[in-house]
């Protein structure tokens, strides 16, 4: 007899976004969401770009999000460029109270989960709940399968002791020092005296120091003539970057249905995950059959063509792991940076074109080009 129809392993982004939107379209099913920590959401901000999503995905979302700004800019050593278009960010406090107030009875927290199955979950003390179907949204799962880099950060946000002038977010400037890879700060003005400031490395392990980052934050603010005042939150972090992997094998290890990282669900070159997720928990929403097996099937399907369509992600992502010296890593994306917007947007969205891909690695190459050739055939996978 199962006590629930759905159980979401997990209250972190993607669950999250699945539970709110089946509580929205399907109300009459009961759903639990079990989280081992004692809060859902963790402690992050997840931004995206407005053409990231479609605009009905745009219009569920847009009541939780806590700010936008119409445009950003980009600083490299020899580029400065300013680009439009809507910017959006969420927070995990706002998120997991709107998660609370609609879902409240239904999650589960400071509770891990020992194992899953299609029809239950056992608990680390021992107990076991039942369900018509399961999905697992425990968070990223290191693979032999997959070959990846690392997105290192850390990010704390200031109150000033004045304001900073700031108009709309510093996506990247990597006019820093570049340290032991592609490094660049990014710089979200949360209010006119609040910043959110991220030190951010491209790098082939995930070894940054915790201290290397605050570090950095902290002469970056003073180098921007910022003064920081009241430390108001931290939150730091290794994002996947995919240079290759076997896709099939990664599922094989994944025998019940999943959502975000879990799923493998992100782009490849950003390792951000929101765009995904929302598509997934809309995917989700519309089904009539929510059992385990049909939603195993939905999830493996809907990577399946993620990762298809990321395959010319991953090729760019070994170009810039694996072709050049990785302090010369920023030269790739100053160029990126300099093409057409429309093309930039297309990049972020996952949507490129063939003239995009053609583009992308036409003209002088920002790599030496027997390197690249070389980053593209070795194998990375055995
Ligand atoms: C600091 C940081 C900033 C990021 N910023 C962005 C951004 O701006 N935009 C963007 O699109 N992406 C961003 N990402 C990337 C990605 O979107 C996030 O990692 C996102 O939270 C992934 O969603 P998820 O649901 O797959 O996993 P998570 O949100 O990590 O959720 C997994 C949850 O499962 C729980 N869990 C794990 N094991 C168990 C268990 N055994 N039992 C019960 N619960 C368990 C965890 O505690 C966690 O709450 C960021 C990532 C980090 C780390």
């Amino acid at each position: 007899m199962a006590d629930y129809d759905l159980i979401l392993v997990g209250a972190g982004l993607a669950n999250t976004l699945i539970a709110l939107r089946l509580n929205a379209q399907q109300p009459q099913l009961s759903l639990l969401l079990i989280e081992a920590e004692a809060q859902p959401l963790g402690n992050h901000t997840w931004s995206f770009h407005g053409d990231d999503l479609t605009e009905s995905q745009f219009a569920w979302l847009a009541p939780y999000i806590c700010y936008r700004w119409s445009g950003y800019d980009v600083r490299f050593p020899m580029l400065r460029r300013t680009l439009s278009g809507g910017y959006y960010t969420l927070t995990s406090e706002q998120l997991a109270t709107e998660l609370t107030d609609r879902l409240g009875g239904q999650i589960m927290t400071g509770t891990a989960v020992r194992t899953l199955s299609e029809h239950s979950v056992k608990l680390e003390d021992g107990r076991e709940i039942f369900a018509h179907a399961v999905i697992d949204g425990r968070g990223f799962r290191p693979d032999k399968s997959m070959a990846i880099g690392v997105q290192a950060f850390v990010g704390q946000v200031w109150q000033l002791a004045a304001p900073h002038g700031l108009t709309r977010p510093i996506l990247m400037d990597a006019t820093v020092d570049q340290q032991q890879g592609y490094r660049f700060v990014y710089t979200l003005p949360l209010t006119e005296d609040q910043l959110l400031i991220e030190d951010t490395h491209y790098i082939d392990h995930a070894d940054l120091s915790l201290d290397r980052g605050r570090i950095n934050i902290s002469e970056y603010a003073k180098d921007q003539g910022w003064q920081l005042m009241t430390l108001l939150r931290e939150e730091c972090g290794n994002l996947p970057i995919t240079l290759a992997g076997k896709f099939s094998r990664f599922w094989a290890g994944q025998p019940l249905a999943a959502s975000g990282l879990r799923a493998n669900l992100y782009h490849a070159t950003t390792g951000y995950s929101l765009p995904h997720a929302v598509a997934l928990a809309d995917e989700i929403a519309k089904m009539s059959c929510m059992t385990s097996p049909c939603l195993r099937s939905l999830t493996y399907q809907f990577s399946r063509q993620s990762w298809r369509k990321q395959h010319f992600f991953r090729l760019l992502n070994r170009m810039l792991f694996l072709a050049g010296p990785a302090t010369q890593r920023w030269e790739v994306m100053q160029r990126f940076y300099r093409l057409k917007a429309p093309l930039i947007t297309r990049f972020y969205a996952g949507q490129l074109t063939l003239w995009d891909k053609l583009r992308l690695v036409s003209g002088k190459p920002p790599v030496p080009v027997i390197a690249a050739i070389k980053a593209i055939i070795t194998p990375l996978i055995k």
